[in-house]
């Protein structure tokens, strides 16, 4: 029953959500230069939409109902507080940047259908099965990656394994809580992903440059891109590996250090970094601070 299932509710017991990703967009008929995608697109630093500072990100791939329709869409990750810009007001600055960002005019564009989402995640994911008989899946599951919440690739990708743990299951008779638990076991890859949606999330008091975010992300993307296809494809395909994440780090350390201290002030990210990295404890202590 997606994000918003009643058992979900139940288990979290009216728990935060510990971030949030707000999407909101369109696909529109119009667009003349339709042949090009953007899996992830910046254009500004950390800006102000309704007094929240918001990273905004931006999507845009061609649509399948025409050669000319195309969807857009703007997202920011954010802390959820009531300070958060509302999806309207993000919908607001949608229509005056989009224009800019695909260089159309509004005008010149039949909107076909507006999109928009609230995507919560949890830090302690995926959620463990709470009661005996009951498995949550899909979305409910926090299974998604809270970069991308990609929630229907991701479900896709678990398919063949949770049909035959639930088959396995039921055949043991293993439907107590405990046991189906075992099928949303803990995945390093989510908790690396966590460690980006932190790096992407503008901090409301900003220790570091507006800039840090574009800064972080070139250079890390500029790294995967040099380490080639076996790096880069996996991760914009949204599986986070061991081996490929390591690598990345080591480049970006080597190629701009002078990032280091802008990444070690932002104390969430590296708080984030010691919590979540799929590391030893022992590696995890070095980005541990005090206070
Ligand atoms: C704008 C947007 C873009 C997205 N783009 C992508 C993408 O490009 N790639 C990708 O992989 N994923 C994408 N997703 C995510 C994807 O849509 C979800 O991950 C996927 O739909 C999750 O499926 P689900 O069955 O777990 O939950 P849902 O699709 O949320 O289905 C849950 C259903 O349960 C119903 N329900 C809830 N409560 C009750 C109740 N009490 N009683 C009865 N019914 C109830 C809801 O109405 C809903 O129909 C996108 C999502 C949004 C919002």
């Amino acid at each position: 029953m997606g994000n918003f299932s009643p058992i979900l509710k139940q288990i979290k017991g009216g728990r935060k959500p510990d971030g949030m990703c707000l999407v909101v967009g369109s696909c529109a008929h119009g667009f003349k230069e339709n042949s090009s995608s953007d899996v992830i697109y910046s254009s500004s630093s950390v800006t102000k939409v309704a007094d929240a500072n918001v990273q905004l990100f931006w999507e845009a791939f061609p649509a399948g109902s025409g050669p000319l329709d195309r969807t857009t869409y703007m997202f920011t990750y954010t802390e959820p507080q009531s300070t958060s810009p509302s999806l309207e007001d993000l919908l607001e600055e949608y229509w005056k940047l989009m224009p800019k960002y695909q260089g159309v005019s509004l005008d010149e564009l039949e909107i076909l259908r507006v999109v928009y989402g609230i995507f919560p995640t949890y830090r302690n994911s995926p959620l463990q099965a709470a009661f005996d008989r009951v498995l949550q899946f899909g979305d409910a599951s926090g299974i998604q990656s809270p970069v991308s919440f990609g929630g229907f690739g991701s479900l896709t990708r678990h398919l063949g394994r949770l049909s035959n743990g639930i088959y396995e299951a039921i055949d043991g008779d293993l439907l107590d809580s405990d046991s189906l638990s075992k099928l949303n076991p803990y995945m390093p890859n989510l908790s690396a992903s966590w460690l980006f949606q932190r790096a992407m999330s503008a901090k409301q008091k900003l220790d570091v440059s507006p800039s840090f975010t574009n800064e972080l992300l070139h250079v890390n993307f500029s790294c995967m891109q040099r380490l080639g296809d076996p790096v880069l494809r996996p991760f914009l395909q949204d599986v986070i590996q061991f081996g490929p994440l390591a690598k990345t780090l080591g480049l970006v350390m080597l190629n701009k250090p002078q990032i280091i201290p802008s990444i070690f002030r932002q104390r969430t990210y590296v708080d984030t970094m010691a919590d979540t990295l799929p590391y030893p404890n022992s590696l995890k202590k070095m980005f541990q601070r005090k206070g």
